[in-house]
């Protein structure tokens, strides 16, 4: 199964890609992490996307598009993977569809999780409170993000309605309230 978690930075998918990774065994692939990662090792890939991330904008389709090829094809993700912060865009959907049908797979299912701004606001101070924010966690770069998002990432929303697959929960909820909510949708997909 292949699903995709989507929301504003801050909602949760990631903590939820987490929860599916141990308990269904669907890896989960956070291109998030991923540039990290690479950021933090200093090779040319993270040299290259660092003053993107830390500003908040978005990463080159083509680069991403390219690390979830690679990773995708890792025998860990032969029964499906949970995306977690990919697709952003249009461009990177198509890709996505194109590269799954090539392997004779689809997206099964797309799981929205609906948070409001200020909610969103409050939980990057509570990581800055906590010392756990990561460098792009300040309110200036959040709202880059969060318009980041409203523009490039939300028309998603449209297109994978129109492919039937959109289930959108309450990220508000209890963690374990939205953990609880996607197992029901996974069971019906
Ligand atoms: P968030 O909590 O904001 O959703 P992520 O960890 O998913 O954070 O992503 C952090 C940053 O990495 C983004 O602000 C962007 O610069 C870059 N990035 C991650 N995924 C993508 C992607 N699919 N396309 C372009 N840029 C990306």
């Amino acid at each position: 199964m292949n699903v995709i978690m989507f929301g504003p930075p801050g909602a949760g998918k990631g903590t939820q890609a987490k929860l599916l990774q141990e308990k269904r065994k669907l890896p989960q692939l956070s291109t998030g992490d991923m540039l990290r990662a690479a950021i933090a090792a200093g090779t040319p890939l993270g040299k290259q996307v660092e003053s993107i991330l830390a500003k908040g904008d978005l990463v080159s389709d083509e680069i991403v598009v390219g690390i979830i090829g690679d990773r995708y094809d890792q025998p860990d993700c032969k029964n499906g993977a949970v995306f977690d912060g990919f697709p952003r865009t249009i461009a990177q959907a198509e890709a996505l569809d194109k590269m799954l049908a090539a392997r004779g797979r689809k997206i099964d299912v797309v799981i929205e999780l609906k948070v409001d701004d200020t909610i969103l606001l409050d939980r990057v101070k509570q990581r800055i409170a906590e010392g756990s924010a990561r460098p792009d966690d300040n309110p200036e770069t959040l709202k880059n993000r969060l318009d980041v998002y409203y523009r490039n990432t939300a028309p998603l929303l449209d297109y994978y309605k129109k492919q039937g697959k959109l289930t959108t929960l309450d990220g508000m909820a209890p963690i374990a309230d939205v953990t609880a909510a996607i197992a029901q949708v996974l069971a019906k997909a």
